[in-house]
């Protein structure tokens, strides 16, 4: 039987949520395609997790326990990767959206001269049929893409919730032979601290490209983050600009925020930017847009230009603290 293989992905020793949200979509699509859902370990020290993932919905976890593979290396997680797409028998190879995804998942397709989508937020198939969902136009439009026979895709995290459930299967060593790595991992380096933690802050006010440009974030959006006793966040564009430093980058490639409450001014609410923040208690947001996708997860929408609604907030909290 063909199997859907969930690739997952270690982090300080634990497999990542997202990795449950690929067996979300792994086990709907074997239900209505009648494959299995098959799982895949890579990592140093990872047999206890493999056999617990398996018990957690992983099903027959494959387990490429190796000190080469203690830190993501492109070369060895390939091969790896392809060990055990050929042990599972896969045709679909679920890999998450991350940093270590992108840069080895279309490598996989290229070597398995199969079809690649990336960044997808839904996955369904109907028989032989898989078709991927991804977000186009700024989420505005949603491209289905269906694909016969093999395919690897990349999906977003968040984009499904977590599997919850058990599952029979056990996790198997598999001797993957993945020597001969060309890249070779030198160290990791952490990001120079900016004294900033919107992790820890209760507040989080968020500004987006609507804002324009670097001044307006100190002259309108700090002010309203500094009246409320909260942190300022930004939306990815604002930082790849520079306009702002990324400890202020709320979403999939920065901060995930649970704030009490999180204001978004100027943010149109892409999937990547949601997911760093639709598990704040209490959600604002402002757009001069109303088809915007943030309304979709806002508790109060305000339509209309954040120049005149931020200023006259930051004025009403700034008074009410007298
Ligand atoms: C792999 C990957 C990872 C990513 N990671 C992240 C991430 O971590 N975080 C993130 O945020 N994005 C991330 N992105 C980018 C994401 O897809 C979007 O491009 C981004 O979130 C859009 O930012 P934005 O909403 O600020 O800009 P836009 O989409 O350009 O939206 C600007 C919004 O401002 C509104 N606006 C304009 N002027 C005003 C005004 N005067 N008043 C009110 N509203 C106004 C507009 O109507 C519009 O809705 C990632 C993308 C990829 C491919």
């Amino acid at each position: 039987m063909a199997s859907v293989l969930v690739v997952t992905e270690v982090s300080n020793g634990s497999i990542r949520e997202a990795s449950l949200e690929l067996v979300s979509f792994a086990r709907k699509v074997a239900e209505s395609s009648g494959r299995e859902v098959k799982s895949l370990v890579i990592g140093s020290g990872v047999e206890g997790v493999a056999g617990e993932f398996a018990g957690k919905g992983g099903g027959e976890t494959l387990v490429v326990d190796t000190a080469d593979a203690a830190n993501y290396n492109v070369d060895v997680f390939k091969k790896a990767i392809l060990a055990g797409v050929e042990a599972a028998g896969a045709d679909i190879v679920l890999i998450s959206n991350t940093p270590a995804g992108w840069d080895v998942a279309p490598r996989i397709a290229a070597a398995l001269d199969c079809a690649f989508v990336s960044d997808c937020t839904n996955v369904e198939a109907s028989g032989s049929s898989t078709t991927f969902t991804r977000r186009v136009f700024n989420g505005k439009l949603d491209a289905q893409l269906s694909v016969e026979g093999t395919a690897v895709a990349t999906v977003q995290p968040g984009a499904t919730e977590p599997f919850s459930g058990s599952s029979d299967g056990a996790a198997t060593k598999l001797d993957a032979d993945v020597s001969g790595a060309r890249a070779k991992f030198v160290e990791v380096k952490q990001s120079e601290s900016t004294g900033i933690d919107l992790t820890k802050a209760d507040v989080v006010v968020s500004g987006g490209r609507g804002v324009g440009d670097p001044e307006k974030f100190t002259e309108v959006i700090q002010p309203l983050a500094d009246a409320l006793g909260g942190a300022m966040g930004a939306s990815r564009p604002v930082v790849d600009a520079g306009w702002l430093p990324h400890a202020h980058q709320v979403g999939s490639s920065g901060q995930v925020v649970t704030p009490k409450l999180y204001v978004a001014a100027g943010i149109s609410g892409a999937i990547q930017h949601l997911v760093g923040m639709k598990g704040s208690n209490y959600i604002v947001a402002i757009n001069k847009d109303a088809d915007a996708p943030i309304f979709e997860v806002a508790d109060v929408g305000v339509v209309a230009d954040l120049f005149e609604i931020v200023p006259a907030l930051t004025e009403a909290a700034s008074a009410a603290k007298g």
